[in-house]
C-alpha cells in the first residue's frame, strides 16, 4: 500500500512531539506520495499554525476550531476569529476538533456544549463539515448533531455500533486511528465492520494512537497503512481497495480534490 492512497483526516503536527523534525517528516510523507492530511485545529494559534503549513503543502489542509479541553482560555473574539480565517482561505476544509469531552470532571458540561453548538452553527454558516470530538458523551453529541444537522466526521470513534448508527443516519462519516488496531477495540471493531464501506476515514490523530505495532510511540501519517490492514481483515475486504475508497470518501468529505 502506497501513501498515494492514504489520506490522513485529523492530525496535530503542531504538537512539540515534531519540534525537532516537523518540515522534514511533512516533506518526506508528501514527497513519498501521501494524498492528503487536515490538520485539527484545537484552539485560535493552532488555526493559524493550519493555515501557514498549508501554505507550505498542496495537500495539506486544515480545520478552524476549539478543542473541548482548550475552553477555559477561549473567548467570544475566537469565534470571530476563527470565522475570518476560515472565509479568507480557501485550504480551511472543516471546522475542528470541536465537541463534548466528559472524561474529567474538571470540565464545564455547559460551556462545552455552548462552544459545541456554537461552533456547529459556524461550520453550517460556512458550509463546511465539522470534526467531532466525543468522549463518554454519547448521547449529548448526538442531540446537538441531531438539531442542527451539520456534515461532518466523528473522529477516532470510540462509540458503540448504536451510537454509530445513528451518525451515520445522520449521513456523518467515522474515523478510525491505530485503537482499532489494539487488543480491546472491541466497539470499534464491531463499528468498522458493519458499518458502508463509503463512510470510513482513516486518520492518526498524532501524536497519539499509533497502531500495533507501535503502540505507545509517535505516530505519524506514514502508519495508517497499519490501521487499514486491520480494518479491511475485519471486515474481509482488499486492503488496497479500501485505502482507495478512504481516500476517495476523505476528498467527498472535505470538498477537496477532482471530485
Ligand atoms: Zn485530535
Amino acid at each position: 500500500m502506497t501513501l498515494k492512497n492514504i489520506f490522513d483526516t485529523h492530525c496535530h503536527y503542531d504538537d512539540p512531539a515534531f519540534d525537532a523534525d516537523r518540515e522534514a517528516l511533512l516533506g518526506s510523507l508528501f514527497e513519498s506520495g501521501l494524498a492528503g492530511a487536515v490538520h485539527a485545529s484545537t484552539d485560535v494559534k493552532s488555526a493559524e499554525f493550519g493555515i501557514e503549513n498549508a501554505k507550505k503543502f498542496p495537500n495539506f489542509y486544515t480545520s478552524v476550531g476549539v478543542h473541548p479541553e482548550n475552553l477555559e482560555s477561549a473567548s467570544e473574539n475566537d469565534l470571530d476569529r476563527l470565522r475570518s480565517l476560515a472565509a479568507k482561505n480557501k485550504k480551511v476544509v472543516a471546522v475542528g476538533e470541536i465537541g463534548l469531552d466528559y472524561h474529567y470532571d474538571g470540565f464545564d458540561r455547559e460551556r462545552q456544549i455552548f462552544w459545541f453548538r456554537e461552533q456547529v452553527k459556524l461550520a453550517n454558516a460556512l458550509g463546511l463539515p465539522v470534526i467531532v470530538h466525543s468522549r463518554d458523551a454519547s448521547q449529548d453529541t448526538l442531540d446537538v448533531l441531531k438539531e442542527l444537522r451539520p456534515m461532518g466526521i466523528l473522529h477516532c470513534f470510540s462509540g458503540s455500533w448504536e451510537t454509530a448508527k445513528e451518525a451515520l443516519r445522520l449521513g456523518l462519516y467515522i474515523g478510525f486511528t491505530g485503537a482499532l488496531t489494539f487488543k480491546n477495540a472491541r466497539k470499534a471493531v464491531e463499528v468498522a465492520q458493519n458499518m458502508p464501506a463509503d463512510r470510513i476515514l482513516f486518520e492518526t490523530d498524532c501524536p497519539y494512537m499509533a497502531p500495533e505495532p507501535f503502540r505507545g510511540r509517535r505516530s505519524d501519517s506514514s502508519m495508517i497503512p497499519y490501521v487499514i490492514e486491520r480494518a479491511a481483515a475485519i471486515r474481509g475486504m482488499d486492503a488496497d481497495e479500501l485505502a482507495a475508497m478512504s481516500v476517495e470518501n476523505a476528498k467527498r468529505v472535505f470538498g477537496v480534490g477532482e471530485d
